[in-house]
């Protein structure tokens, strides 16, 4: 492990690495074919469902499946998956996932309230979201109104006022998240870029706008995403409907919520590292990272709340998927830059984009306001570029990526230079999966999420990277799994 280093005498500390270990999963799937762990006999225990995973959707799996006896199973020594938070000097701050949207139906709001927790009090003040470009911020930059401020020409603008109000228009017509078929599937042909630029007609200035927003919730740039997701995504945030709502760690709130409701918590540093199906029952070969040997689990349902990456690896071909099955799920990987301090600097959003840099698309303050000397973090947002970015983050050092971040964040504000203590920064290998043209399409055409006894279920298996997805994702592995169990 790196140990922390002091960049300069006067400079910010800047520890190693935290977020996710790969170590653990990447030795049990990297080995040598020969080198692979063998079954034991039989199995040390047998349970109802066994979930692997203790991310959001393999969480919310189990919270309903609660009256059940249920194990989960976290390779990881904390659950959470993405939803990671950190504290610093007593201030928290999302350290990964961090806002959703205040709930907007009768069943989102009792998910929230069954679970006690206070979306009101989470709602985000008003600007939700600035843009910073070419030196200023423009405050409420996903409306029309905030669009209108934009130093661009007069017929870009008036396309993009046509745009954010098509976008608005267009949510009460789409479907809803978790709908089984695409709705204007052929937006899912072609790039966002594409429908900017050919359909619309705006030029790639316009384009650039969106680029921060693309790569950090869709993981690619408008180059690379589907019309279809983008649209999508840019249609709740235009939306005058949509509220968005952050508790200050973020998400990791929800995570918290989930594990109170728990009987049992996720038993931890547990990696599956095979599943195969059985005449009433699934098996999983699970090896105990802490304490370096291995089990089998029975259950009478396995849930593999995992990405489809890592799915893929645990099933054989008898499961019933082949590799070819999985092929076109591909992620993007991401850092998020804890800059720790008593930060000086303003921004009118809870969450600020910044248009035209590479070393982070958005960022937001924990706490959003100054407080006079007092301890404060940017968060800063820095997904990778796709597809190239997760094999290099294996090989760079935490020391180098901070210092690009922090001389990005300098250049654009200088205040900064003085005040950054420390620097802590958090990775994702496989952070989010990325709906490019056609992966949507196929996904709901001919993606199975069921066979036999094993379900899958993560945000992938939506494919579109948000927490909704992947809470709709457990509740629809819960309900498979009660099926089976009530056969
Ligand atoms: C940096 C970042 C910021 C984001 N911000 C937002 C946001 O603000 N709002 C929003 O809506 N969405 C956001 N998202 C997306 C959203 O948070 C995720 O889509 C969602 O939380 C994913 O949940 P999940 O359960 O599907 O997967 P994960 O969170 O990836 O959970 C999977 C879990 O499975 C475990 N696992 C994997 N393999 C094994 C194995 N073999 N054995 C045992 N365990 C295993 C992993 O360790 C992990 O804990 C963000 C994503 C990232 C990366």
């Amino acid at each position: 492990m790196e140990k922390p280093k002091i960049t300069s005498s006067r400079g910010p500390v800047i520890g190693p690495w935290r977020g996710e270990v790969p170590e653990p999963c990447h030795d049990q799937f990297l080995r040598a074919p020969e080198a692979k762990i063998a079954w034991p006999e039989g199995p040390r225990e047998k349970v109802e469902v066994a979930v692997v995973g203790a991310g959001l959707a393999g969480l919310t799996a189990a919270y309903h499946l609660r009256d059940r006896q249920v194990v989960v199973l976290e390779a990881e020594t904390q659950a959470g998956g993405v939803c990671l938070s950190g504290s610093y000097q007593g201030v928290p701050y999302p350290a990964g996932s961090a806002y959703f949207y205040y709930p907007w139906n009768d069943e989102w709001r009792k998910w929230y309230r069954d679970l006690e927790l206070d979306t009101d009090a989470a709602l985000v003040a008003d600007p939700s979201s600035a843009l910073y470009f070419r030196g200023e911020f423009f405050p409420d930059c996903f409306s029309e109104r905030g669009l209108k401020k934009l130093p661009l020409s007069p017929q870009v603008m008036d396309e993009l006022r046509r745009f954010a109000h098509d976008l608005a228009a267009w949510e009460a017509e789409w479907e809803p998240l978790g709908s089984e078929g695409l709705i204007h599937p052929e937006l899912d042909r072609f790039s966002f870029q594409h429908y900017l630029e050919k359909i619309r007609g705006l030029p790639p200035e316009a384009t650039s706008l969106f680029a921060p927003y693309c790569a950090s919730c869709l993981g690619a740039g408008p180059e690379t995403v589907s019309a279809w997701a983008a649209l999508y995504f840019l249609m709740s945030e235009f939306s005058p409907a949509n509220r968005t709502a952050a508790f200050p760690e973020g998400n990791a709130r929800l995570i918290q919520a989930l594990l109170k409701a728990l009987p049992a918590e996720p038993r931890v540093q547990q990696v599956a590292a095979g599943v195969r199906q059985e005449k009433d029952a699934v098996q999983l070969l699970v090896f105990d990272a802490g304490q370096k040997r291995t089990y089998c689990l029975e259950a009478g349902a396995v849930i593999l709340a995992v990405g489809k990456f890592a799915a893929q690896k645990l099933l054989s071909a008898e499961a019933g998927w082949s590799p070819e099955d999985f092929r076109f799920f591909r992620y993007s990987s991401y850092v998020v830059a804890a800059l720790c301090g008593p930060l000086s600097l303003e921004a009118p959003g809870y969450e600020n984009w910044v248009a035209e840099e590479r070393a982070f698309t958005d960022f937001i303050l924990a706490p959003r306001l100054v407080r006079d000397g007092g301890p404060r973090v940017m968060v800063a947002f820095a997904p990778q570029p796709f597809p190239q970015g997760r094999e290099a983050l294996l090989h760079l050092s935490a020391r180098k990526k901070g210092r690009e971040i922090l001389d990005t964040a300098i250049r654009l504000f200088p205040g900064l230079k003085n005040e950054v203590e420390e620097i802590r920064l958090y990775r994702f290998g496989h952070a989010q999966i990325v709906p490019y043209p056609g992966f949507l399409t196929r996904l709901k055409q001919t993606f199975k999420h069921q066979h036999g006894r094993i379900i899958l279920s993560s945000s992938d298996s939506e494919g579109l990277p948000c927490i909704e997805a992947a809470i709709i994702q457990g509740q629809k592995a819960a309900r498979l799994a009660r099926e089976l169990l009530e056969r």
